[in-house]
């Protein structure tokens, strides 16, 4: 595989970064995950905007290569020969030439870009679309900020490995009763023809995935509530379903040992999901 690091594309095994990143002694770094289709970039544009966001939010300074961004990832796609799959981009606060809390000063420390492709073949026809998540619930323990994309990623991780301990496929996390979001995605449920999934706020991501489906949520003929909702009123709903960047949309059919709609995959959330993926393959750049 080639990847990219600060400017340079090299083979993976000579891609190299100090010892003294922020990002790998104080996890001082944010990431985006794009996906390819066709070859091409999905949402591209709210990634980036995102990611703009993320680094003002934290005041990384802007890399010099921040308006190349696209010609980078569609050269990654291009040599690594993605026709499916994934482009994981990371910026960090740069590597000092110690560690220290204080950040470092912005004039002399350059930060570190990483990017790096995964190829997915059938990312578009995974089999858990036709079988459903199980999905198990667990406390939300992160910090305040999970607006902001950072590379952060412990407890998700283990929330994920939680949920295979379980027998389950994901996590949704609960704070304060309600539910925040899933490990990696966002959570929806549908009833009659609503779809209600948490506002936003600095308590969750905010999803690109999310901003497209709400947006589309009219042409599926569906209405959008945002606010804040319990796992038993998710439990009790006729579909549940979440979304993220490298799922799309992918269906729930059962939250704590309570199967939804009989256990299988409804058709509201399959035609969110089909609608999602014609839309943005028209859009994909
Ligand atoms: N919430 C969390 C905590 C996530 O990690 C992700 C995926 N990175 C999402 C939501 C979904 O966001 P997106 O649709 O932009 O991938």
């Amino acid at each position: 595989r080639t990847v990219y690091v600060n400017g340079e594309y090299l083979p993976e095994h000579e891609a190299k970064v100090s010892i003294f990143d922020r990002a790998f002694l104080m996890a001082d770094g944010v990431y985006e995950v794009t996906s390819v289709l066709d070859g091409k970039l999905i949402d591209f544009g709210g990634h980036m905007a995102r990611l703009d966001r993320s680094l003002s939010e934290l005041d990384i300074r802007k890399p010099g290569c921040f308006d190349d961004l696209l010609e980078i990832h569609r050269e990654l796609v291009r040599v690594n020969g993605i026709d499916e799959g994934l482009v994981y981009l990371q910026i960090t606060r740069g590597s000092p030439g110690d560690r220290d809390f204080v950040f470092p000063d912005p004039e002399t420390t350059e930060p570190t870009v990483v990017l790096f492709t995964q190829n997915k073949p059938g990312l578009a026809q995974s089999p858990a679309v036709k079988t459903g998540l199980k999905i198990v619930s667990i406390p939300d323990v992160r910090w305040g900020r999970r607006d902001i994309k950072t590379v952060q990623l412990l407890y998700p991780s283990m929330g994920k490995m939680m949920a295979k301990a379980a027998g389950a496929d994901d996590a949704w996390m609960v704070m304060d009763g309600f539910v925040t979001e899933g490990t990696s995605n966002n959570a929806y449920f549908i009833k009659g023809n609503k779809i209600v999934t948490r506002a936003l706020s600095h308590d969750i991501l905010h999803g690109i995935t999310r901003a497209a489906v709400l947006r589309f949520a009219a042409e599926a003929q569906m209405e959008v509530e945002e606010r804040d909702f319990t796992v038993a009123e998710a439990q009790d709903a006729d579909e549940a379903f979440i979304t993220s960047a490298s799922a799309f949309v992918m269906p729930v059919v059962e939250i704590d040992g309570v199967a939804l709609g009989g256990g299988v995959p409804g058709p509201r959330a399959a035609r969110l999901r089909e609608i999602y993926l014609d839309e943005s393959r028209k859009a994909a750049v």
